[in-house]
């Protein structure tokens, strides 16, 4: 019984640990806080305005490729795009964190049936955020849109987002290495919709 129990605590421990390594690394850093902490201001704005609680969105910053944000209605989840969000960081934590929370809003205050950038949408941008209701976000996007190569390392679940003239480099004999696992990163696709 002591055994299995010890077995038991030291797997919940390996769980917690993967879970963290691959979920929250960017989350805990400065940028990432100020993130989250911008996304509890926009619920803090809209539960005064409308006199109603809103249950927290996760929020996390694995987004890829040229969406600056999305929002994941049923799932109550935010995520974000972490080259750009460190790219950009004034106009993005301004408009894009917004944005993606006035749909998860729009979602619980008015149901299913609406348009995404509705009337409902843009009235939620409009008198709660004070804000253009803007479908799109203006910002530099080459940068993040070339980084379409896509690296695997040994971190389980991860992928890297390499840039073309790191990926030529790597061709050419040079050699990455993860910071979490320190192994050599290995490449595993290449996204056309990002580098074409
Ligand atoms: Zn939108
Ligand atoms: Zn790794």
């Amino acid at each position: 019984m002591v055994a299995s129990g010890f077995k038991l605590l030291i797997y919940e421990n390996f769980i917690r640990l993967v879970v963290q390594k691959s979920s929250s690394i960017s989350l805990q850093s400065e940028l990432g806080l100020r993130l989250r902490t911008r996304v509890l201001d926009c619920y803090a704005t809209a539960e005064l305005y409308y006199l109603k609680s809103f249950q927290r969105p996760e929020v996390l910053i694995n987004l890829r490729g040229r969406s600056a944000g999305v929002a994941e209605l049923q799932n109550n989840r935010l995520r974000f795009n972490a080259v750009l969000l460190k790219e950009n960081e004034t106009e993005f934590l301004a408009e894009v964190v917004p944005h993606e929370v006035a749909h998860l809003l729009a979602w619980k205050l008015f149901g299913s049936a609406i348009r995404p950038h509705g009337k409902e949408w843009q009235q939620i941008m409009q008198l709660v955020f004070q804000l253009p209701a803007a479908r799109t976000h203006s910002f530099d996007i080459k940068r993040a849109a070339k980084m379409g190569y896509f690296y695997t390392c040994a971190c389980e679940e991860r992928e890297h987002a390499l840039t073309l003239k790191k990926h030529n480099w790597i061709k050419g004999g040079r050699r990455y290495i993860c910071l979490s696992c320190k192994s050599h990163l290995r490449f595993s696709r290449v996204d056309d919709n990002l580098v074409g």
